[in-house]
């Protein structure tokens, strides 16, 4: 179960992380860790930033950027329980502890939903990693998709089984050991970046798909402008539940990896102002007036049209769809990519398949 969307961690809670405690002074010992990178396994690292007593740090080798220390899976686990789930997770679907409305669910999802509808045969099969209350495993099953999800945390299960009515495995993917190659689609919806061992994870992921399978990842991008205007408040920024930041570069890295042929990869130009944890600072209020007049351009609009159907539409090919040569013109356009090598939203989406 992952927090996707609005809510925030501590928001203007009065703990100064401008000026964060030291590692020692938050956590004992026995409750944080030291790892190596995920990705190389290299122990060669820079610290960028410390914040609630813990530390996020930049891989020297690949540039993976990850919380180090961070707290120790047992203790991870403990934050997403009932009070996380009902108190920040449902919200963010204008949810309670009995009912949920479809239409928020089907907006939210709405892209994720697209690009797996273009996948979709009767009798087909879904798998959605950490799938919280169930909601888009519930979108999906009305679309025709078979639905399954994996959960670690109990609350969510729990709710998932009895309010959303969808079948969930609870427990670790790695843990519930599924049939080889029994799943046509994967989702990993703002997940990957709580996931202890991310690489552990997609290989299994890799495993239980099937051969053609279709694997798409949503998760936030440490490039994004957010972090640049927001510094430091930026509430991605998180050691305490977010262990792993991607780029689009250590995201492709990662699926390749794992065994993935990556056929679409994107930042998606939207921005969620009020994810920070310092909401009344001047820097949040100067981005959110950044973000309206930014929104406000016939630029912008474009560029998230078209890398929105360019997602929908990855791996098919110019020849064969008009529509796809006509995006794909506009993206190659300089105006595109000199935009958009600042122009940066807050999540990566990537499409990807098991040859
Ligand atoms: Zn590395």
């Amino acid at each position: 179960m992952a927090r996707p969307g609005s809510s925030c961690l501590r928001e203007d809670s009065g703990e100064d992380i401008g000026r964060s405690p030291e590692v020692s002074e938050v956590y004992s010992r026995e409750k944080i860790e030291i790892v190596p990178c995920n990705l190389c396994q290299s122990e060669q690292w820079k610290t960028i930033l410390a914040k609630f007593g813990l530390s996020i740090v930049r891989c020297r080798r690949c540039g993976l950027v990850y919380a180090s220390p961070r707290l120790i899976e047992s203790e991870l686990r403990k934050r997403y329980g009932a009070a996380y789930f009902f108190g920040e997770y449902l919200p963010v679907f204008r949810a309670d502890a009995f009912s949920y409305s479809l239409d928020v669910i089907k907006d939210h999802y709405s892209l994720h939903l697209s690009i797996l509808g273009k996948y979709f045969l009767p009798g087909k099969r879904l798998l959605d990693i950490g799938c919280g209350a169930g909601f888009f495993l519930k979108a999906a099953e009305l679309a025709g998709w078979s639905v399954a999800g994996t959960e670690t945390s109990e609350a969510a299960s729990d709710y998932a089984r009895a309010v959303t009515k969808v079948k969930v495995f609870y427990g670790k993917l790695e843990e519930i050991r599924l049939a080889p190659e029994s799943f046509d689609a994967v989702t990993m919806l703002d997940i990957l970046e709580h996931l202890p061992d991310p690489m552990g994870t997609l290989k299994e992921v890799h495993r239980v798909l099937k051969k053609g399978g279709i694997l798409i990842v949503n998760t936030p991008d440490y490039q994004s402008l957010s972090r640049v205007f927001l510094g430091k408040g930026w509430a991605v920024l998180s050691p305490v539940e977010h262990l792993f930041y991607f780029n689009e570069k250590t995201l492709r890295r990662a699926l390749e990896q794992a065994g993935f042929r990556v056929i679409g990869l994107r930042n998606l130009l939207i921005f969620i102002p009020e994810y920070t944890h310092r909401r009344r600072s001047i820097r949040a209020s100067l981005w959110r007036s950044v973000i309206k007049r930014l929104e406000k351009t016939r630029l912008v609009e474009d560029i998230h049209r078209y890398e929105h159907f360019d997602l929908v539409f990855a791996g098919d090919d110019e020849a064969s769809n008009p529509l796809v040569a006509e995006i794909h013109h506009k993206l190659k356009k300089r105006i595109y990519r000199k935009a958009k090598a600042w122009l940066r939203g807050d999540h990566l989406v990537a499409v990807c398949q098991k040859d």
